[in-house]
């Protein structure tokens, strides 16, 4: 029998000292509980995820050799549906970041309110040191791996960073394989031809655009004539690019893993795109001059755009920003304390929960597809999306007016209203 002074009344993954992305995650919830009411009581359901699956992904490399890579699939909460959230491909990916992301899925789920719960998957590699052969067994037997967590009605994978439609495709066709019946529903984010949604690519950005274009018709902010500054330039951060500058703003900065690139009368938004899906990132672009990548973050713009990875707005650089708007088209790009220096410098943040919603909306809109096996055009799919991340963002900015919170409370507010209230409904079982 163990002592009690040996049994830590936190989970392992609780520990204050190896907490990463899933310790900014809690400060949130901490943020919001004063405002749940008498839903409080069931406060700590959002501090522990449901499930976390840690997988061995060994596959045999090109060469001959055997190497095994970490994978995971975390299921945040599921209590107003099946889990619902990307894979990524990362070599830095943790289960702390996964479960992270697994939680922010749940609220942002919640906060447009499509009928699903929140999960998240990763493995640590860096693809981009795999053949399409290796990048295609790993994936074959992450699948595999995850088998007994993922399937139409328990838990939807979808592309996040590093993967794409290829991949979906192959886990789709694993899946099916393994138990017999093609099943599209399983994953979304999946090739056109293949039970995918036409829209879905372009989803995130476009969401990313539609919320920006609301909060600057609130806040007084001229899309046409507006400078912008996009960090990442991959599938959210370059098709959100384009729509600005369709909208008449100019993309003035970009910045990605490959360097930093500046033009103060605006970057070509869909050459630089063609020159990133060629080459792998920004540099070496001809149509924009390099610019110190420290210097990105207070570059001369009224709308920034952090579109890669998380923890990229920190108490370090926070202060730096001129831009009088933030679009978190990545997830938990910014921290608390960020957050609380953009806030007090008057700086409006849009927060990736409901700012890059767009994505699993278009992947909602492809399972409903999926099931009924009917089809919609892009111009219903594109409608249909700019409604729901109007209506939610509208939502939103209505509960900050009121309880006088950032947009970031003001979402938690109503996504874990939304979760709370399905668990007490729900109730405890067994
Ligand atoms: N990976 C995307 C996100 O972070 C999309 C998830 C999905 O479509 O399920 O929102």
């Amino acid at each position: 029998m163990s002592s009690p002074s040996s049994t830590h009344p936190l989970p392992s993954y609780l520990d204050p000292q190896h907490l990463g992305p899933w310790g900014i995650y809690l400060q949130q919830v901490d943020r919001v509980t004063p405002y749940l009411g008498n839903l409080s009581r069931w406060v700590e359901t959002l501090k522990r995820p449901k499930r976390a699956l840690i997988v061995d992904v060994p596959i045999e490399l090109d060469d001959g050799t055997i190497a095994h890579f970490e994978g995971y699939r975390v299921q945040h909460n599921v209590s107003r549906g099946p889990g619902k959230g990307g894979v990524r491909f990362h070599q830095d990916v943790t289960l702390s970041e996964v479960m992270a992301l697994s939680a922010w899925m749940s609220i942002k789920n919640a906060a447009v309110n499509v009928p699903y719960g929140g999960a998240k998957g990763g493995v640590r590699v860096d693809p981009k040191k795999l053949s399409k052969a290796e990048l295609e067994r790993l994936t074959r037997r992450y699948t595999s791996e995850i088998g007994l967590l993922i399937g139409p009605t328990k838990d939807i994978p979808a592309p996040d960073v590093n993967t794409n439609a290829q991949v979906m495709a192959w886990m789709m066709d694993t899946y099916s394989m393994n138990v017999g019946a093609t099943a599209t529903g399983v994953v979304t984010g999946k090739p056109v031809d293949l039970g995918g949604s036409l829209g879905r690519v372009e989803a995130t950005g476009r969401g990313v655009f539609t919320v920006g274009c609301e909060a600057a018709h609130r806040t007084g902010l001229k899309i046409d004539g507006a400078r912008v500054a996009i960090q990442g330039f991959g599938n959210v951060g370059g098709t959100a690019g384009k729509l600005f500058t369709q909208a008449g703003a100019k993309v003035v900065a970009v910045q990605d893993h490959t360097g930093s690139i500046h033009r103060a009368g605006g970057i070509d938004a869909h050459a630089l795109s063609e020159h990133v899906q060629q080459t792998g990132g920004v540099a070496g672009f001809a149509g924009a001059d390099v610019m110190d990548n420290d210097e990105f973050w207070g570059v001369d713009c009224d709308i920034l755009i952090p579109a890669a990875l998380e923890g990229q707005l920190t108490e370090a650089n926070a202060g730096k920003v001129k831009a009088k708007m933030v679009i978190e088209g990545a997830n938990g790009p910014t921290t608390p304390e960020a957050d609380d220096i953009l806030n007090d410098n008057g700086v409006l943040v849009l927060p990736d929960v409901i700012s890059n919603a767009g994505g699993v909306t278009v992947s909602y809109f492809e399972w409903v597809q999926d099931f009924t096996s009917f089809f919609w055009t892009e111009d219903e799919i594109n409608a249909r999306l700019v409604r729901i991340m109007q209506d939610a963002f509208s939502a939103v900015w209505q509960v900050a007016q009121e309880n006088k919170v950032t947009l970031r409370t003001a979402t938690f507010i109503v996504a874990c209203k939304r979760i709370l209230h399905a668990r007490e409904m729900r109730g405890l079982y067994p």
